[in-house]
């Protein structure tokens, strides 16, 4: 086994990543992505991802939503597209992913077993590397076979709970590392294991700890807006292990922008995409 490397995040690390945009680009150049989210009561978890997305750069975004979700979507993020799932309140169906340059899955989907049909079926065929979070992860947690059709290179946003699901207990941050990195080997994977100081797993055993963030970031949706955000970029053409690193580099910033103005208590998920366009303004 070859062994691993340990780096920081850094903004030069990033800005060296960065591609600025071309003065002739129209929307086509940036990419198309479908983001599949939100169920009943949930759909929050959609509207952030989407909206993280966007305020990413994403050239043109559709949200994959069920049918409750469809007058949510369009009216608070009138830039994205949206198609409707033929369920109601959670997704049931196969929506085709062909012709997305990027795809991400699972804020508010639910753990539904029509649900768990829509994922599997949907994405079995999609063969770029996709991004899978939240209720993605919990469905792949109880049905292993599927991290054995995940494209290579494809990167998941656990937190530590979804990270256990996955792969057991560990007994200090030694033993999580240890299995964080066999998990991104064992599958050809990108493990994103999120928390304070958030770690990139890379397949080739490296690991990227990242340098921004804070805790105001700890309350619900900041993981649905990172989700959008990697999504985004690999929709724009970074590749995988870039995406996973401006993204979660530039999550962080931005709610480090946001606390100060705002602080850290009153901070809420939405704050941390409004404060994304600063972040990029930082490496102009
Ligand atoms: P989730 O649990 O899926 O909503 O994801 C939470 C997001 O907020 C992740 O990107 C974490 O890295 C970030 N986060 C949560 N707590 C902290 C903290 N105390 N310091 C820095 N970042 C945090
Ligand atoms: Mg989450």
């Amino acid at each position: 086994q070859q062994r691993s490397h340990y780096y920081m995040l850094t903004s030069e690390m990033i800005s060296k990543l960065l591609k600025p945009r071309k003065k002739f680009a129209h929307k086509g150049d940036h990419g198309r992505a479908l983001i599949m989210s939100g169920s009943y009561g949930k759909m929050g978890a959609a509207v952030l991802c989407a909206r993280a997305a966007l305020r990413t750069g994403i050239g043109l975004l559709t949200m994959y939503i069920p049918t409750c979700g469809y007058d949510i979507i369009q009216s608070t993020v009138p830039e994205a597209m949206a198609i409707p799932d033929e369920g109601d309140h959670f997704l049931t169906s196969y929506t085709d992913l062909e012709n997305y340059d990027a795809v991400g899955v699972g804020p508010g989907i639910g753990k539904e077993q029509e649900t768990v049909y829509s994922l599997m079926q949907s994405i079995q065929t999609y063969k770029k590397p996709m991004v899978i979070d939240a209720d993605g992860l919990n469905i792949i947690s109880e049905h292993g076979e599927m991290l054995e059709i995940l494209p290579k290179n494809t990167i998941i946003t656990p937190h530590p709970k979804e990270f256990e699901r996955l792969v057991g207990k560990w007994s200090d941050d030694f033993e999580k590392l240890a299995l964080q990195k066999d998990f991104a080997r064992k599958h050809d994977i990108i493990v994103v294991l999120k928390g304070a100081h958030t770690s990139v797993a890379l397949p080739s055993g490296d690991i990227f700890f990242n340098s921004t963030g804070n805790p105001g970031m700890a309350s619900g949706g900041s993981g649905d807006v990172l989700t959008g955000m990697i999504t985004s970029l690999l929709g724009q053409g970074y590749i995988p292990e870039e995406a996973a690193k401006i993204g979660v580099f530039m999550h962080g910033l931005a709610a480090d922008l946001a606390a100060e103005v705002i602080g850290e208590i009153g901070m809420v998920a939405t704050d941390i995409t409004d404060f994304i366009p600063e972040a990029y303004q930082q490496f102009k």
